[in-house]
């Protein structure tokens, strides 16, 4: 996420270097600045690990144009995103036209006019920005600050599909505080809701790589999400869990399973031979593993059969 636009970048694409200069001279004190003289170096910058947050993009070059590199940018949802702004000297409207009808958001026509340029930019970037905070605040826990529920889902199907096609395993791990209703109607909900907070930290705290999830799956349910990881590694992983969220020492006395809050854990895998129909039964082999977990006297993690 980008603080402010000075931080959002603009991939400049045209074939003339005098234009990429003239424009890159324009916008290089509020943004950083990318430049491709061709479509596939367009393409590949804009697929890549570097996302530019707006593109111009020169209507006619050499090779593949501008309305190819557009078509192909709004394609695929990777790219489909980014605000494309047209650059073009020959400016009809039926020019126009196909430019929007391809998902251009706007216009600009050579000579450049500064004033112009720089005011077109800037409105579509700071569309751009809100549009991505606003896509980031809708996949948020508004409680936690952790994944939702709706991102989790989203990143099930991603993740258990990409496991299924490169045969790798997948766990995931649900989660339910030990005897929250208890804690909430003996403490209030205020400190309902600080011990949510608390242990949603704590969780997302102990997660070691960059691709594992902690999301907020329901009242005082949480989930994880491992990618590439066998049952060996999420047993143990489930240990940190629950050790972590018992090591916050928060008094619960009204647990029967500790003095304090306390995690049930169900661990279920993907194994590398896992098929479709196994991924479509994880979430609820891991959710029965939970209640195991319970009946076995809580603040444990139970393996899915
Ligand atoms: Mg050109």
């Amino acid at each position: 996420m980008k603080a402010n636009e000075k931080e959002s970048t603009i991939l400049i694409v045209d074939d003339e270097p005098t234009n990429v200069q003239a424009l890159a001279k324009l916008l290089k004190n509020d943004y950083r600045i990318q430049v491709a003289n061709n479509g596939e170096k367009a393409l590949a910058i804009a697929r890549g690990s570097k996302q530019p947050d707006l593109i111009l993009l020169d209507i006619q070059m050499e090779g593949m144009d501008g309305y190819e590199v557009c078509r192909q940018l709004k394609e695929v949802p990777l790219t489909n995103t980014i605000p494309v702004i047209f650059v073009t000297g020959q400016n009809t409207v039926s020019d126009e036209e196909k430019g929007f009808k391809l998902g251009a958001v706007d216009y600009i026509s050579k000579p450049f006019y500064p004033t112009i340029v720089r005011a077109r930019v800037g409105t579509h970037m700071s569309l751009k920005l809100k549009t991505d905070l606003l896509e980031q605040i809708a996949m948020l826990d508004g409680l936690t600050g952790i994944p939702n529920r709706r991102y989790f889902d989203e990143r099930f199907q991603k993740e258990g599909r990409r496991a299924l096609r490169d045969k790798l395993p997948f766990s995931v791990i649900m989660m339910d505080i030990d005897h929250f209703k208890g804690f909430n109607d003996n403490y209030g909900h205020g400190a309902g809701d600080n011990c949510l907070q608390k242990v949603a930290r704590a969780l997302a705290n102990t997660l070691l790589r960059p691709a594992d999830i902690i999301a907020r799956y329901g009242g005082e349910e949480f989930v994880a999400l491992l990618p590439n990881t066998n049952s060996e590694g999420a047993g143990k992983m489930a240990e940190d869990l629950r050790s972590a969220v018992e090591s916050l020492a928060v008094i619960n006395e009204y647990s029967s399973a500790a003095r304090v809050v306390t995690l049930s854990l169900g661990v279920a895998t993907l194994d590398t031979d896992g098929d479709e129909t196994m991924l479509s039964e994880l979430l609820k082999q891991a959710d029965d593993a939970l209640y195991k977990a319970k009946e076995g006297g809580r603040n444990r993690f139970v393996f899915a059969k």
